[in-house]
């Protein structure tokens, strides 16, 4: 499933190839994926108009035009490939668009748990109204984590992988996070200190950015040669290495279960 460094390395690649140009052309073969297509409002308010910018909110791709933003989200197994004319190379090859005269790119879903929908400026549409900010964003302070999660018994594991306290952040990169800031995932979210929330937040960032890192800035490095989603080889702590030892203290890595996702962490490291 493409997370959030895929969908930022996808958005940095697409932008000197999209932005300030115009979309010429999209081309639907089919009228709904995870939600319905707004066929007739793309075609109305994206066609000849400029892409003033794309941006990213969590795994949100946004496309800025000027009566609003197109939203593309690549589901468990969508991509964007760039190919040679409008016609379909993939199956499962759902949308097509063109930027001026001769760049195409195609979004080519199997599963079809992406989407593709429209949101009037000045309106926050549903889908985004309730995300959690970005990592990245100054939304995501610590001041301000603190302040959402004080009433929150929870497990920190948890509230981290909830989209809508803060957007976007996977099972390893929540499992990673956590053990470089060597938080204990069970720690209840209400009772981090501002400290701790600091160190946290930085510690996602620098795991998404170690990610994003090695994935390269071009389409080209995004997808393998069979045209899949390339996984980010990220050097990983924790995750997955129930019942080896710790790379930093020698200890067991342990695995519990939050909502019904494994937690991998080390008790010795994560005591706080
Ligand atoms: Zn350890």
């Amino acid at each position: 499933m493409p997370e959030l460094p895929e969908v930022e390395t996808l958005r940095r690649a697409l932008v000197p190839l999209v932005e300030g140009k115009t979309l010429k052309e999209i081309r639907f073969f089919r009228d709904n994926l995870r939600f319905p297509i707004p066929v007739k409002v793309l075609e109305k308010q994206v066609v000849d108009k400029k892409i003033e910018a794309v941006r990213r909110k969590g795994k949100y791709l946004l496309f800025q035009i000027s009566s609003g933003t197109m939203i593309l989200h690549l589901g468990m197994s969508g991509r964007v490939v760039q190919c040679a004319s409008s016609e379909p190379e993939q199956k499962h090859t759902h949308v097509v668009f063109r930027i001026e005269k001769n760049t195409w790119f195609h979004f080519v879903d199997p599963r079809r748990f992406g989407c593709l929908v429209w949101q009037d400026i000045g309106e926050e549409h549903k889908l985004l109204r309730f995300q959690g900010p970005d990592p990245y964003s100054p939304e995501a302070s610590a001041t301000a984590m603190k302040q959402v999660a004080q009433n929150c018994k929870g497990p920190i594991k948890t509230f981290l992988m909830n989209g809508q306290k803060i957007a976007g952040i996977g099972n390893i990169y929540a499992c990673e996070s956590l053990f470089k800031a060597g938080i204990h995932p069970n720690r209840p979210a209400g009772r981090l200190s501002l400290k701790s929330w600091d160190r946290l937040l930085s510690e996602v960032r620098a795991t998404l950015d170690r990610s994003i890192a090695a994935g390269g800035t071009t389409l080209k490095d995004f997808f393998d040669p069979s045209g899949s989603v390339g996984y980010y080889v990220l050097q990983l702590s924790v995750y997955g290495k129930e019942g080896k030892p710790c790379s930093v203290c020698g200890a067991i890595i342990d695995r519990i279960v939050h909502s019904n996702r494994s937690t991998f962490f080390c008790k010795q490291c994560q005591k706080r």
